[in-house]
This record gives C-alpha cells, structure tokens and sequence, in this order.
C-alpha cells in the first residue's frame, strides 16, 4: 500500500514536469556527469525551473561539480528539500545525505531501486519545467530503474569519438530500445581541441565518431563539445560552467537549443 501511494505521488510529481532528460553515456569519464551539471545550470541561467538529480548512486559527482558537497539534504518525517543550488535550479544526490563526503554507498539493486523512487516521490522538487537525471554508465540497475519509472523521461548520450567509446554507445542505444526508453539524441562530447593561442583546431581523440553513429542508428545528433582545460579546471572547483572557452559556450548554447526544440 505505502508503494502504491508512492507511486501516485511519483506520478503527481512527473506529471507537471514539461521535459525529463536522463543523460546516459556506455562508459565512464566520457563527461556524461559534466554534460548533465552545465546543462543543467544553462537552462537555469535562462530562467527555467530545472531540477538536477544524481542517481549514480555508487560514484556521484554532481555535488563536487557544483560545490555542494558540504551541504546536507534536509528531511524531516514526510520530506526530502533539495539543495537550492540558485533560485531556478534545485539539486538531489546521495551525497547530500553522507555523514562524510568521502564515505562509500553500498547497497544492491533493490536499495538503490528504493532510494531513486524516494528521490522522485518524496522529494519537495516544487514545479519544474526540466528535470535533468545524471544517471551512472552503462545499462545497469539506475537506468533501467529510471526507463521503468519516469513516464514521458528521453535519454541523451553522451560519447567520446573513439571508437571503444562508440561501442559502447551502440550498446546504450540497444539498451533505450529495450525498454522503450525515446531517445532524444548523442552528444559528442572531447570532440576536438581548439589551441587558445593560435586558434587551430586538433582532432585528439578523433571526431565525427558519435555524428555518424547517430546517423548510423537514425537518430538526432544534439551536437559536440570541445576539450576545454577550463571544464576540467570549473568542475573541479565546484564552479560548473565558470570561465569556458568561448567555443565550448557557443557549443553548450546550441546543445540547449537543440533540447528546446
Ligand atoms: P563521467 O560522468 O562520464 O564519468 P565526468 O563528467 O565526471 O565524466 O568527466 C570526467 C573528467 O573529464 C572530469 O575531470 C571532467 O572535468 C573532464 N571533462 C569532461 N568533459 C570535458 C571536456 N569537454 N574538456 C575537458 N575535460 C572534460
């Protein structure tokens, strides 16, 4: 009975959100996290109500990106309050309710099935226009906990151009289209570095490799993302979207636009 009224108030809550985005990547450290956390601040920066929420339940890293880390969640008998990131972007993750940052979370599937229903029906998220869903690599339990439950959710996934990461995002795509999870489109993320001295463009790890996989698998590409030194320099002091390069900020603003069509 209390799951069944927990799942009413999930739908109550999904009901009244215009766009949920699961941000999904095949492997680790392709800037999936970093994708979802500037996303994320942009689309608050232009006013919309956007809730960030982090199930990667094992390996966090939206509250580091964000410099939330010492910021508890607070709860009382009936709630969880997000952390008020700004006034248009509120943010959820298993970090925010650690004794230690640094303390591990060791849980199996139905612990962790458990606390992503707690963190969409009992979470005081308020109306949202987006909710942004940070999910861990790979098919496993959080996504497939997020596919079954966040009616109306897209994926977006995020790849580097290699083809060792391509692989793994043909995986991924097979994954959405298992469980009937719509895909919103790739991005190509470390795609190209653009030297801030002379200007020239070098192709580090490739690029064109998650263009042409989306084309091979029909569905939109939402555009690339530049190395930049400075993501790398911004997320690591919790300052998210401070200080890139131009090109990388030209190129964040087109992936919005594309999700906003
Ligand atoms: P994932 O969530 O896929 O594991 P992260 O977002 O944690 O990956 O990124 C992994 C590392 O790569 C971080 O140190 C991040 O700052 C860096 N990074 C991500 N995207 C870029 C980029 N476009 N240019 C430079 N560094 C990046």
């Amino acid at each position: 009975q209390q799951f069944a009224a927990q799942t009413e108030r999930i739908h109550r809550f999904l009901d009244q959100v215009t766009k949920k985005l699961i941000v999904m990547s095949g492997k680790g450290g392709v800037g999936k996290s970093t994708v979802a956390a500037n996303l994320a601040v942009t689309l608050s920066q232009q006013g919309y109500q956007v809730g960030l929420l982090d199930v990667d339940v094992h390996g966090p890293s939206i509250a580091g990106l964000l410099d939330l880390n010492d910021l508890p969640l607070l709860t009382d008998r009936e709630q969880i309050y997000p952390i008020e990131y700004s006034p248009t972007l509120k943010v959820v993750t298993i970090q925010g309710l650690l004794d230690k940052p640094d303390d591990p979370i060791i849980c199996r599937g139905p612990a962790k099935i458990t606390m992503i229903r707690q963190f969409l029906g009992d979470v005081d998220w308020g109306p949202l226009d987006f909710l942004i869903i940070d999910s861990p690599p790979g098919t496993g339990d959080e996504p497939l906990t997020i596919a079954q439950t966040v009616t109306g959710c897209q994926a977006v996934i995020v790849t580097t151009p290699q083809e060792i990461a391509l692989a793994d995002v043909r995986k991924s795509i097979q994954f959405c289209r298992k469980v009937n999870l719509p895909i919103a489109g790739i991005i190509e993320n470390m795609s190209g570095f653009v030297c801030p001295t002379c200007g020239s463009r070098h192709d580090i790890f490739k690029s064109g490799g998650g263009e042409k996989t989306a084309a091979a698998a029909g569905l939109p590409f939402l555009g690339r993302l530049p190395i930049d030194p400075a993501i790398v320099t911004a997320g690591d002091s919790g300052k998210a979207i401070a200080g890139l390069h131009n090109q990388t900020q030209t190129d964040m603003q087109h992936l919005v636009d594309q999700l906003l069509q």
